[in-house]
């Protein structure tokens, strides 16, 4: 392939990397000439990282590699689209893509939750809150609670009223995360057993 690698004084060309399957945009490197090379020769995405200065394959410390399946030039050959099989989540934040902090925004809250829930745990005794007079009340009531919630959630399916089944969802969750912390555990507990039954 030709690849004009000296239109840029450092020799870096932009890649763009792309699932082959969904066509999802992964994220942004660049390549010079050696990184390029060692991308068709190991079949596993390589970049020349501008910020560790040295060839780095994506993946060789969290194992998450870009398997190359196709490299296209584009019109005046300067940038490449590389189409991938990715080996879980591409960007180093967690999520597929580089452009989607969906996940990440929805855990920070929950993480921010879960904090609040503990900081009322572990004041029980003096806090006036809901959360605290829940853990006075002991594992066995937290739990009944979800129980309920979880019914009331039943019921709600069952109606049209989306309002009301997202309200029991919410009261569900709510009291769900306040018994896993009862129970000395966090919702990434588990995820992780989530995480471990896929293959
Ligand atoms: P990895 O190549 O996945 O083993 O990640 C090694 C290091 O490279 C991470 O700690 C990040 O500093 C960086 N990194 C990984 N993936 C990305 C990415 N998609 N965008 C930018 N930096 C990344
Ligand atoms: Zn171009
Ligand atoms: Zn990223
Ligand atoms: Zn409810």
């Amino acid at each position: 392939m030709n690849i004009d690698f000296s239109k840029n004084t450092d020799g870096l060309i932009p890649a763009i990397i792309q699932d082959s399957e969904t066509k999802t945009v992964l994220m942004l490197g660049y390549m010079n000439a050696e990184a390029y090379q060692k991308t068709v020769d190991t079949k596993k995405v390589t970049f020349y990282s501008r910020s560790k200065q040295r060839l780095w394959t994506k993946g060789e410390e969290s194992g998450n590699f870009l398997n190359l399946i196709d490299i296209k030039n584009d019109c005046d050959n300067d940038t490449l689209l590389i189409q991938v099989k990715p080996e879980g989540p591409t960007c180093h934040k967690g999520t597929d893509t580089c452009w989607d902090q969906k996940n990440e925004i929805v855990y920070g809250f929950i993480s921010d939750l879960e904090n609040t829930i503990n900081t009322r745990r572990q004041n029980a005794d003096s806090e006036k809150s809901y959360v605290a007079s829940l853990f006075q009340l002991g594992i066995n009531k937290i739990a009944q609670k979800v129980g309920e919630e979880a019914i009331e959630v039943v019921i709600e399916a069952k109606d049209e009223n989306d309002d009301l089944f997202l309200s029991e969802s919410a009261d569900l969750l709510f009291h769900y995360l306040i018994l896993l912390q009862a129970k000395g555990f966090q919702l990434n507990d588990v995820v992780d057993v989530l995480k471990s039954r896929q293959k």
